[in-house]
């Protein structure tokens, strides 16, 4: 029996699950005789108290569509009424059969597009602030076209075989050589590929967390991590960020009070705030960790895109207790469509992640790794990075000179010294998804702030990233922005408003 609780709707959750079991037994997927799960299991799978579940099956034996009976269980003994036009039931078993309702058996479908824009994205005369990517035309393709050549004349038979399910070994070796020079010291088995940082946070939930658990996420946060903490089994505790990084009184508070099971952060260049955690902040947060037992997941996915300032050491490299799990990919600094990754952790956890991803696709791209280690080792990641960072650097400083002229209207936006995006907080009554609609319309696009928040989202916020557009464009399309932004505030300004703009401050 599977159900799906919304905890954001104004439904009671034991409404919800009398709805579902009702529905599933309306529509034939659960059938008179059929036992249903005992109240406490019940509870566990979905994470609310057991007095939850007591009260839905309260409610359908007040429906006279259950019955408990003492020792055995809860039996359905009767179907609902069917409502006019539902005729998925047939109640008499030698009726003729019916095609497979496959909505009955599965939960409700949360399912968001990730490249939603990408129509846009073909069209030349839109600007794109959306996703956080690398700008396409930047990528070296006949220098990877090389590297791709080089391993196949190589080694094409092993790489297209399948292989050793801990991936392409060269590649796990460059990567504890780069780590090492930053200051991570780790061993062969301390290190897995993965298909990105997405499937090593997908490893690390399902190996880490049982149902009920409770989290740490930063609010606002990327929102792959928010699909995967922020589910009905789990509980989140959305801690906010400042302009330091985690707030970690916040945090400590949370510690104090609640048992979570991981502290998930991207340390440097957040997303999509752009903010990056100080060093007295770092060590502070690995101290609290320690103190209270709580893994830190560290998603370092950013950490190379510094345009300015000076690099700080990983949580993972400041770790004396072993408390960290490291992450990171290609994806900013290569190739996010190559799908590779790593998670550094100590051995016994990478066997169960190792052990687990086994069981899922056995092993990653060993092409794509192969040639993602040739690439390497020949310098041209490197080579690339550098071209990449003079781009975006940049961009980035064409999106505040922008903001600067066309943003004078009591907006302010963070400064990051690398990364992808900058974030956006407008006067209070613009909200950011009135703003896109409008937007859109002038072919700008951009992601709205509440995207990035597990709760209490703040409306007037937003993410402008700033590497897939051009110096020009994003010149245009600020521009575009800022008249709309003054638009909506004179729209929405309240009868007797003092409109003086609040100066720029820094921001989260
Ligand atoms: N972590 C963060 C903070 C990200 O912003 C992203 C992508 N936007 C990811 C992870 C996903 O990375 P990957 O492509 O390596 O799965």
């Amino acid at each position: 029996m599977i159900l799906e609780l919304d905890r954001q709707s104004h439904m009671p959750l034991y409404e919800q699950i009398a709805a579902q079991v009702r529905q599933l037994i309306r529509r034939g997927a659960i059938k008179v005789g059929d036992r249903l799960p005992p109240n406490r299991a019940l509870a566990e799978r979905l994470g609310v108290n057991r007095s939850t579940v007591v009260t839905a099956y309260d409610e359908l034996l007040a429906d006279g569509l259950i019955a408990s009976r003492v020792g055995s269980g809860t039996y359905v003994v009767a179907a609902p009424a069917s409502p006019p036009g539902d005729n998925a039931v047939a109640a008499d078993s030698s009726a003729a059969l019916t095609p497979l309702h496959w909505e009955t058996a599965l939960p409700e479908l949360r399912h968001e597009e990730w490249l939603a824009n990408s129509e846009a994205a073909r069209r030349k005369d839109c600007v794109l602030f959306t996703h956080a990517l690398p700008a396409t035309e930047l990528f070296p393709l006949d220098e990877f076209r090389r590297s791709v050549e080089r391993v196949l004349r190589r080694e094409g038979r092993s790489l297209l075989q399948l292989g050793a399910s801990s991936g392409y070994e060269p590649l796990q070796q460059y990567l504890l050589q780069q780590m090492a020079l930053a200051g991570v010291r780790a061993e062969a088995g301390e290190i897995l590929l993965t298909s990105g940082c997405q499937q090593a946070l997908d490893l690390l939930r399902q190996t880490l967390l049982q149902p009920g658990d409770e989290v740490v996420i930063e609010n606002p946060t990327y929102p792959g991590a928010l699909s995967l903490f922020c589910q009905p089994q789990y509980k989140f505790i959305g801690v906010p960020v400042g302009t330091r990084g985690l707030d970690l009184d916040a945090l400590e508070d949370a510690l104090r009070r609640r048992r979570p099971k991981l502290i998930y952060v991207v340390p440097t260049f957040h997303n999509p705030t752009g903010v990056t955690m100080d060093l007295a902040s770092r060590r502070r947060l690995i101290e609290l960790a320690a103190q209270y037992r709580v893994p830190i997941v560290e998603d370092e996915i950013y950490r190379d895109l510094r345009y300015g300032g000076a690099s700080l050491p990983s949580l993972k490299a400041l770790d004396r207790y072993g408390v960290v799990i490291y992450l990171n990919s290609f994806s900013k600094v290569g190739f996010p469509g190559l799908r590779v990754g790593w998670v550094v952790a100590p051995r016994l956890l990478i066997e169960h992640l190792h052990a687990l991803r086994q069981r899922s696709d056995l092993h990653g791209n060993l092409l794509a790794q192969a040639a993602m280690a040739d690439f390497a080792r020949h310098g041209l990641l490197q080579k690339h990075l550098q071209r990449c960072s003079r781009h975006y650097a940049q961009r980035r400083d064409a999106m505040f000179a922008a903001l600067r002229q066309y943003f004078q209207i009591g907006a302010s936006w963070t400064e990051p010294e690398g990364g992808m995006a900058v974030w956006l907080r407008l006067p209070e009554r613009v909200n950011s998804i009135e703003l896109l609609t409008q937007a859109q319309q002038q072919g700008v696009y951009f992601t709205p702030g509440p995207r990035f928040y597990a709760g209490g989202a703040q409306a007037n916020t937003l993410r402008l990233s700033f590497t897939t557009a051009t110096p020009a464009q994003i010149e245009t399309g600020v521009k575009t922005l800022g008249k709309l932004v003054e638009k909506l505030m004179a729209a929405n300004a309240p009868a007797r408003a003092s409109q003086s703009a609040a100066p720029r401050k820094a921001l989260v």
